[in-house]
């Protein structure tokens, strides 16, 4: 007569593990993935983005100062007279690559 205790189940034996679990391999393969994902959802938002924020519009004419300015280019002697700005003392115009050199004289500012 066989006892109960010699027949073998078809189971795995217990180590206190719940199904099967993924090594160390797979767990850094798997962060690395979500990593890149991440990175790479991060760059299309931003991309998306410059392109749905538009330039802000320049302000109407009527807001815009009246200015008397004249500015040389001080590498080929360009001049320039500025007439309207956002500003009583506008950033100066480029020429050649260079800020222009205000050259309104004193009394006229
Ligand atoms: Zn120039």
């Amino acid at each position: 007569m066989r006892s109960v205790t010699d027949q073998r189940v078809g189971a795995a034996p217990a180590t206190g593990e719940t199904g099967p679990t993924m090594d160390a391999g797979s767990v850094l393969r798997v962060a690395i993935a979500i990593a890149f994902a991440y990175a790479i959802w991060r760059m299309g938002r931003a991309v998306l983005g410059s392109f749905a924020r538009p330039v802000p519009e320049p302000p109407a004419p009527g807001e815009l100062r009246k200015v008397k300015l004249q500015y040389r280019c001080d590498v080929c002697g360009t001049e320039v007279r500025m007439t309207a700005a956002n500003d009583q003392m506008p950033e100066p115009p480029r020429h050649c690559l260079e800020d222009m050199i205000l050259v309104t004289p004193v009394d006229d500012l």
